[in-house]
């Protein structure tokens, strides 16, 4: 028997083949709507209720870097990136269970200051901690956050569902969480180079970050766009289709276009970029749209609707259409700021935890 290597087939290639493994034991359970596939897995609950649940598990060094991540903060993010997956269902969220495992050196106020920051966030949001598990670590801290939410049947959006012609949708805007990294980045490298010197705290650094702290806030306090949820509640809106953009807008429309069966085209002077992110992208001499388009863990929503319905999301500030659904066969293009048209299939993929 040959071994393969998982960064050959990368994060979604291994999930396919999990996903094989335990197709039986889901093919048992009709009332499970669905399995793995969408941001949350859905059943149903009784005749006028579904129950979405999300799970997000965030690794030191991977997804946070604790010499710039306020301990508050990571909790608050924590629970962010689950609400967010419930959002993306077209749902409101119930409860969360908790689980970490804590290197023993850890400080015990540190692992508080999480949990003041993962309560800040569940108050905001209505929902309540029920729970979850603690281990210790041998290297580096680990942070899993489940969590439940529910809607009906009728206001359920998966990620299956765009239709052609529908229009594409994206709320806020992007790019913001890729300037706030680089940012972060580079203040890291500068504090260790500090350290190393045994200089003080170089008070320079932070009044750029404090110049640029809308972008800084993007990546480390992203906010789910529950109030979104309330907005289709409100007005009788339900997307045709839905996603949570936290791989990037690319990758992501790519995930909500293989599953609903089309294509896209969008244009990207429609794209709403962060005004901050442009100034930062060009400190560091790199492209906004580049990072509206491929940064990813923006955790806003994208979403489809019937053309007819384009009335229903016109006035509504934070969202803006970037393109329409098309025929599969003609794949997923972007027009340029110069008007050129381009397959995004070549461009730079979301983030894959295994690519190498
Ligand atoms: P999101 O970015 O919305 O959190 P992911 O890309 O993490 O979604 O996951 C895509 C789908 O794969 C989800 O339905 C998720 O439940 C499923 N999934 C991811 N990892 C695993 C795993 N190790 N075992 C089973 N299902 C998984
Ligand atoms: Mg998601």
């Amino acid at each position: 028997m040959s071994y393969k290597p998982i960064s050959e087939i990368g994060e979604f290639g291994l999930i396919e083949r999990l996903s094989k493994i335990t197709a039986p034991s889901a093919k048992k359970r009709p009332e499970l709507l669905e399995g793995i596939g969408d941001d949350c897995a859905v059943w149903q609950l009784g005749e006028s209720e579904v129950q979405v649940v999300t799970t997000d598990l965030l690794t030191e060094h991977v997804h946070f870097d604790l010499l710039t991540t306020p301990m508050h903060h990571l909790g608050s993010k924590a629970i962010s990136v689950n609400v967010s997956d419930i959002c993306a269902m077209n749902a409101f969220p119930d409860y969360a269970l908790i689980s970490i495992a804590v290197p023993p050196k850890m400080p015990v106020e540190m692992v508080e200051e999480l949990y003041r920051g993962i309560e800040h966030a569940a108050s905001a949001y209505g929902l309540a901690i029920a729970g979850g598990d603690t281990s210790s670590s041998p290297s580096g801290l680990f942070i899993s956050v489940s969590m439940t939410g529910r809607t009906t049947p009728e206001q359920l959006a998966l990620r299956k569902g765009a239709a052609l012609g529908d229009l594409i949708c994206v709320t806020g805007t992007l790019g913001g969480s890729t300037a706030g990294l680089h940012l972060l980045q580079r203040e890291r490298a500068t504090m260790i180079e500090q350290m190393r010197n045994n200089e003080p705290y170089n008070k320079e650094v932070m009044a750029e970050l404090q110049e640029y702290a809308e972008a800084i806030r993007c990546h480390l306090l992203p906010e789910a766009r529950i109030d979104i949820i309330d907005f289709f509640s409100e007005e009788g809106i339900v997307p045709t289709a839905m996603i949570d953009i936290s791989d990037g807008l690319v990758a992501d429309l790519g995930h909500l276009c293989r599953r609903s069966g089309v294509g896209a085209h969008i244009d990207e002077s429609r794209i709403p970029v962060l005004p901050e992110a442009r100034a930062v992208a060009e400190e560091f001499q790199q492209d906004a749209f580049d990072w509206a388009l491929t940064g990813g863990e923006d955790y806003q929503l994208l979403f489809t609707l019937p053309k007819s319905q384009y009335d229903l999301v016109a006035a509504h500030r934070d969202i803006t259409v970037i393109g329409e659904i098309t025929e599969k066969e003609e794949g997923m293009l972007l027009t340029d700021i110069f008007g050129m048209t381009i397959d995004m299939a070549e461009m730079k993929r979301g983030f894959d935890h295994f690519a190498g």
